[in-house]
């Protein structure tokens, strides 16, 4: 087979013609399974989440089996890969020389060390100079006179790449400081996780001692209250002892509905820096500044035709040059606008939105609302258990769109007049509870814009 993207088109158009395979789960579970290669006697292919992996070596391996005996005319097995990472752990950097300290790559996942997230390699324009000062200015002086420093912008425009930079920067200049660096979500669920087995002390042990407290995609905190209040007080702790604190978010302060009044105060004392798209012409200074990381020459004709290509978002020029240079080296040639077109196009192909789970909106909604996953699922009626499953069967409708009958169906086999119950409910409450509408909006917000 030359090309299996090509054959690919018609297994899916055989699996679309199946009817016992509807329409939903096909557009959920088998548009989602990208091709990769073929090996032998084994199709080789990838899904993004490790859930999706599941459900479609349970459910669909026999279907998909059938459909290359059918369509191709000869038996292959099936291999299932998955490019979910695994959640990064929080990296507490203490006290030692500089040389020892971890390279940047088992920070970042990154392969070569000068392809650092440095200042250096931040390339510098109108959209995130105000950021970029800003957080130079931190690393240079620590605890001055931005504290904390709140850096908020849509998705990959930089953000988690200059909490890194300063991070560096501050390993560097001073070698003793213990740095604490973490996701958002990661510590909440820490602290919920802490504050289920009613062992805080545990938390603020670990949270306090440090120099430099970096949380990146701190929007995750809303809406969880006893989370909140826990994270204030360690908050204070922290700034009263003159330690800086650098946070990131997808959004304002005072976007993040359910962040407590107390909290917004604080995040807002110090400085909020945002950072906006690039404009064209630093998009093309990125271009050339990615290829020059990665060793390949690429002329302004093409960088510039990449940067009209694609507008709206850093990782995806990184991603274009990425592949530029990928298939530049498999094929001998030099970098073109024709290879800079097939790199767009899969570019494009790829930036669809990883698709959302319903385990994933089970989950976001069981830590805001403090329950256990498990009860969502389970038939158990305690009000708070209810109010829960209600929400996220809310939730589900709003991000999947998916029928009240394949909800009712996600949701261990119930009638879809159930789930129309309880999205009416949700929707009575959010109109005459604007904290409860509140907590909704943010659970949607942050399920989909991460
Ligand atoms: P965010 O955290 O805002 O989603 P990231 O910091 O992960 O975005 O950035 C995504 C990618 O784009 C990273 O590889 C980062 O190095 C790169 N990037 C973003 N902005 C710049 C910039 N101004 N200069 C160089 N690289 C950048
Ligand atoms: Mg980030």
């Amino acid at each position: 087979m030359e090309n299996i993207k090509e054959a690919w088109s018609g297994i899916l158009d055989h699996l679309h013609a199946q009817d016992d395979i509807s329409e939903v789960a096909f557009n959920m579970w088998i548009k989602c399974i990208e091709p990769c290669r073929i090996e032998q006697n084994k199709v080789i292919v990838s899904v993004h989440t490790d859930f999706q992996r599941g459900i479609i070596a349970g459910q669909y391996t026999r279907k998909l089996k059938e459909a290359f005996e059918a369509v191709w005319g000869i038996p292959f097995e099936l291999e299932i890969l998955c490019k979910e990472q695994p959640t990064p752990q929080p990296v507490v950097i203490e006290s030692a020389p500089a040389a020892e300290f971890p390279a940047a790559e088992n920070l970042f996942g990154k392969k070569s060390s000068d392809y650092e997230y440095s200042f250096e390699n931040f390339v510098v324009g109108p959209s995130n100079k105000f950021a970029h000062a800003a957080s130079q200015s931190v690393a240079n002086k620590p605890a001055g006179n931005y504290n904390p420093l709140f850096i908020y912008g849509g998705s990959g425009l930089g953000k988690t790449h200059l909490l890194y930079a300063i991070c560096n920067e501050i390993r560097k200049k001073s070698p003793g400081t213990k740095i604490l660096y973490t996701k958002g979500e990661f510590m909440t669920n820490e602290l919920i996780e802490a504050l289920r087995d009613k062992s805080p002390e545990e938390f603020r042990a670990k949270y306090r001692q440090v120099d430099l407290l970096l949380i990146d995609d701190i929007q995750f905190i809303a809406g969880k209250v006893g989370v909140q209040e826990e994270f204030f007080h360690t908050f204070d702790a922290l700034h009263q002892a003159n330690k800086q604190i650098v946070l990131t978010s997808d959004r304002p302060p005072k976007e993040i509905a359910t962040l407590e009044e107390r909290l917004r105060t604080r995040f807002e004392m110090g400085l909020l820096a945002d950072i906006q798209p690039p404009d064209l012409e630093t998009r093309i200074a990125i271009i050339k500044r990615k290829a020059q990381l990665l060793d390949i020459a690429i002329d302004n004709d093409v960088a510039e035709y990449i940067a009209t290509q694609l507008k709206s978002n850093v990782r995806q020029l990184e991603g274009a040059v990425r592949r530029m240079q990928a298939q530049c080296m498999l094929e001998g040639e030099s970098p073109s606008i024709l290879t800079a077109q097939a790199a767009i196009r899969d570019i494009k192909q790829d930036s669809q939105p990883v698709p959302v789970t319903v385990e994933r909106i089970i989950n976001e909604v069981s830590r805001t609302m403090l329950v256990s996953p498990d009860d969502v699922r389970s038939g158990k009626r305690s009000a708070t258990i209810s109010s829960a499953r209600q929400v996220s069967q809310y939730v589900v409708r709003q991000i999947t769109g998916l029928s009240m009958e394949a909800i009712g169906e996600e949701f261990g086999g119930r009638d879809h007049s159930t789930v129309v119950y309880a999205i009416q409910k949700v929707e009575e409450k959010m109109a005459e509870n604007s904290s409860f509408k509140g907590m909704v909006d943010d659970i949607v917000k942050n399920i989909s814009e991460s």
